[in-house]
């Protein structure tokens, strides 16, 4: 029965607003992080009990608030950080609503101790469930601590919505964390009971805090990549093809330095992986997206975990030219200064630096049952290769020429020979490395496709006598209707009248068996509903696809010496040769590390 309609009293209201802005503990110690970052603080200490559930402390040597103003600070809307409206496409700052202090005091008790540098004395204040019960003068170092506490008690419903005092620790931990990589320069330390969570000092070096956030093993798993155009810039780092996750846990995006959920950027970047990576895989990237403020709405999302760009189509495609460099770069063949993981990246700037820092301060990960298995951050993979045998029903004798035969391509590899009819075996300086023979012919068919059908079509083989073909309805459609298509991929077909068509040439590099079935194959693969990703995934791409995994030397197929050694070299010609079209691995390698640890050397 609808009521009459009344304004609600003020201290309703505030904590309805509060909701938007305090929803777990893990807000509050954003708020508060973001607060101190603000005031220019250098140093931030992160308190927590019951996980953040039963009282969060922080601790910072910002700049501190003068006494007049304390109060202030917990009145709705009252903020230092903008002045009118316009000042809002100006803001450097994390906060400008005013709105965080009094949100968590009108949901918990807040006690603030402030002093700026040139007062000789501090204010405390105490503020509970909004209402102001104690300012005096009180001492303490420059700087500002909030302890917050008896979260909740006022809205016993939120308070039944938190989860165990693990998980709410983890996520107060992943809100830091984040933070913490936009701020390498911050000294930032958690501790609970007692004890240090987290202890990342500062430092002049983003890789050194990348490594004590992310885990060591970040810096060998991913590219760096940059690049600037037209006022927007972009730095990170991006995981080589063949280390992907399950999860978009580890896909981290900055604006501005504030941590974004941002589905264009994630667009973007999975646009530019697209034929690199697995279906259902994600890579971990960490990317720095920095723009004048003008160039983004921050005032859209209550927490400002959104953004929204004033030109995201120029967003989507610096990201996503960007991240394509990244891996364009990247050659899993030609390595030198052999990792344990292999592979061409260039490594971190500071990297002996990083193991030494990790010597030094700990980051414990403990607590969090998180969706994927619980250590905070963002877990080292381990090796999760797949071996990719041959899934390809076999109608179609490949033509191993088109790999150049000749002699020993001057590489440092020593061909050992063939496994399993499927894998060749190399010696590498320090090591072995294992390559699928069709995932790694596979890739370097679709490479050379794929950049044929930029300039030219690719040579094709006239068929002596024409063939014609009949099909079944839909099949015959699908191949008619994207007959120029297929001419781009050196097939050229013709419709013939009735069910029938006449294909009249193929691609050289296949060797024509049963025309019938490998149209049916293609109208099937390439005309069917794409697997995943359909949107990234376009017609053209997915018939390059189709042919070069028809075109490439097949799993069980023996293959000479020479060939063995050509598909090498010119898989070290394939810049995107880490994994095959369909995302899975090409090269696994075993460096000397990886052999001492298999024999227990160390
Ligand atoms: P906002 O951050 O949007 O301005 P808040 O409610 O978070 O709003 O904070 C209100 C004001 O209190 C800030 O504008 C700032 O002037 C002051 N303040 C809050 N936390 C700190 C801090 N740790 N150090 C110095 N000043 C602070
Ligand atoms: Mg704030």
């Amino acid at each position: 029965m609808p009521g009459t309609i009344h304004l609600l009293p003020e201290d309703l209201t505030s904590r309805i607003a509060a909701g938007e802005v305090v929803e777990r503990p893990a807000s509050i110690v954003k708020e508060l992080l973001e607060n101190s970052l603000d005031a220019g603080a250098t140093d931030v200490l992160v308190v927590l009990e019951g996980g953040g559930a039963v009282s969060i402390r922080v601790v910072d040597n910002g700049t501190g608030i003068d006494p007049g103003e304390a109060p202030l600070a917990f009145q709705r809307y009252a903020t230092s950080k903008i002045d009118r409206f316009e000042d809002l496409w100006s803001v450097r700052s994390f906060g400008f609503r005013g709105e965080a202090l009094p949100s968590i005091a009108s949901v918990a008790r807040v006690e603030m101790t402030t002093r700026t540098r040139p007062q000789p004395a501090g204010t405390r204040i105490v503020v509970q469930d909004g209402e102001i019960l104690e300012v005096s003068e009180a001492g303490g170092a420059p700087g500002t601590t909030l302890f917050v506490s008896r979260i909740f008690e006022a809205v016993p419903v939120r308070k039944k919505f938190l989860r165990s005092e693990k998980t709410e620790q983890g996520a107060c931990l992943d809100v830091v964390l984040r933070i913490a990589l936009a701020h390498p320069r911050v000294r930032i330390r958690v501790t609970a009971s007692g004890r240090d969570l987290l202890n990342l000092p500062a430092t002049e070096d983003p890789a050194e805090r990348n490594a004590l956030v992310l885990g060591p093993d970040f810096a060998g798993e991913c590219v760096a990549l940059s690049g600037a155009a037209g006022g927007l810039s972009l730095t990170g780092f991006i995981s080589r093809p063949e280390r992907t996750r399950s999860s978009t846990r580890q896909m981290l995006f900055f604006v501005n330095g504030r941590y974004v959920r941002d589905a264009l950027i994630h667009r973007a970047v999975m646009t530019a992986c697209r034929r690199r990576i697995e279906a259902r895989r994600y890579p971990s990237s960490l990317l720095f997206l920095d723009m004048a403020p003008a160039e983004v709405d921050v005032n859209v999302h209550p927490a400002k975990m959104e953004v929204r760009f004033r030109r995201p189509g120029e967003v989507f495609q610096h990201v996503h030219d960007a991240v394509e460099r990244a891996l364009s770069g990247y050659s899993p063949v030609i390595s030198e200064g052999s990792s344990p993981s292999g592979g061409t990246f260039r490594p971190f700037p500071g990297t002996g630096r990083v193991e030494e820092a990790l010597r030094r301060y700990m980051i414990r990960t403990e607590g969090g049952d998180t969706p994927d298995g619980g250590t905070r951050g963002i877990p080292p993979a381990g090796p999760s290769y797949r071996p990719s045998g041959s899934d390809r029903p076999a109608e179609y004798v490949p033509l191993v020429p088109e790999i150049p035969t000749g002699g020993e391509p001057g590489t440092a590899y020593e061909y050992i020979g063939q496994v399993a009819g499927t894998y060749l075996l190399f010696g590498t300086a320090d090591g072995l490395m294992i390559v699928d023979q069709h995932a790694a012919h596979e890739r370097i068919l679709y490479e050379r496709l794929r950049r044929r059908e930029r300039d030219r079509p690719p040579e094709s083989q006239q068929l002596l006598i024409p063939e014609v073909v009949a099909l079944p309805r839909k099949e015959l459609r699908f191949l008619v209707e994207n007959a120029s298509t297929l001419e781009e991929t050196g097939v050229f077909l013709e419709p013939f009248g009735g069910d029938a068509l006449v294909v009249k040439s193929l691609p050289a590099f296949l060797e024509a068996g049963d025309i019938r079935s490998f149209l049916l194959d293609l109208a099937e693969e390439v005309g069917g509903e794409a697997p995943s990703g359909k949107g990234i995934s376009t017609l053209r791409d997915r018939m390059l696809v189709f042919m070069s995994c028809r075109g490439a030397v097949k799993a069980r197929q023996d293959m000479s010496r020479q060939e063995a050694l050509a598909l090498l070299s010119a898989l070290g010609d394939e810049p995107q040769a880490a994994t095959c079209p369909h995302g899975r691995p090409v090269v696994v390698r075993f460096g000397a590390a990886d052999l001492e640890k298999l024999f227990h050397r160390r």
